[in-house]
């Protein structure tokens, strides 16, 4: 593959926020991790924010836009985010500092562009935001996409992973600590529901039904209180060992950190 490098600084609802770099720049999508922890991120990556071309905003949960507007003010990175998203941002009280106008860009669904020599298309996520949006992203033979937040497994969704050889894609929860845990009633019904989150069962048919053009699989967005990385984990080796998949066709199957950096994936 290409020089790639993918770093996941947050996952989950602390904090989302993901970095890519390639020859020609670095983007973020989602900057839901706290500003000053941010800065010492940076700094142990030797990552200057001035290097970073743009952010591209999944939804307007505060989990995935909490630092993005010290980013705009003051490092003056554009932020791209949908319409719907930008509108939500603006009526969000929780969402204190709003991002300056001259900052923000629009995107459509999908609609490629390019981008540091890649080409992102975003398209639709089922959630309730205002909107949300997963990302394609193409650089050379790097074919990924990248699914947070997702209520459900849409037709369209597939067809972008059907296209991908890496993939993100949210496992958020266990169907049964959910079921059985102490969340009150509304909210499990919301986890559960088409425009919630994505369960490690909906997460591991995804990856069984795509995982033979697929070389890396991160699970994201994993629950802390409903779910354990290795449980996610579990799940799709479950399923691929129960499918008679042998063991060297697996992709590598990485949960994601809730609160602490990765490290580099150089793909
Ligand atoms: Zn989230
Ligand atoms: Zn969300």
């Amino acid at each position: 593959m290409g020089a790639f490098r993918i770093l996941c600084f947050g996952s989950g609802s602390s904090g989302n926020c993901f970095y890519f770099q390639n020859d020609e720049g670095a983007f973020l999508i989602d900057a839901g991790v706290g500003i000053s922890k941010m800065r010492k991120y940076f700094a142990m990556y030797d990552i200057v924010p001035q290097s970073i071309s743009g952010v591209f905003l999944t939804h307007d949960h505060i989990d995935h836009v909490r630092c993005a507007c010290s980013f705009a003010k003051r490092a003056g990175i554009p932020i791209y985010a949908t319409e719907s998203v930008w509108q939500g941002m603006d009526i969000n009280p929780v969402i204190r500092t709003k991002i300056p106008i001259e900052n923000r860009r629009i995107i459509q669904k999908n609609m490629p562009m390019d981008f540091l020599g890649c080409r992102l298309t975003a398209f639709d996520v089922p959630h309730d935001s205002s909107d949300n949006v997963g990302y394609y992203i193409c650089y050379k033979n790097i074919r990924l996409v990248h699914v947070t937040d997702d209520g459900s497994m849409t037709d369209e969704i597939q067809s972008y992973i059907a296209q991908a050889n890496c993939l993100t894609i949210e496992s958020n929860y266990d169907e049964d600590m959910l079921r059985n845990g102490a969340y009150p009633t509304y909210l499990k019904t919301r986890i559960f529901g088409t425009n919630g989150h994505l369960s490690n069962r909906e997460a591991a048919e995804t990856i069984y039904r795509h995982y033979k053009h697929l070389s890396h699989v991160w699970l994201c967005h994993i629950s802390a209180n409903n779910n354990t990385p290795q449980k996610a984990l579990d799940e799709v080796v479950g399923l691929l060992r129960k499918k008679g998949v042998a063991e060297q066709d697996f992709p590598v199957l990485t949960p994601l950190n809730r609160t602490e950096p990765t490290g580099f994936f150089d793909l």
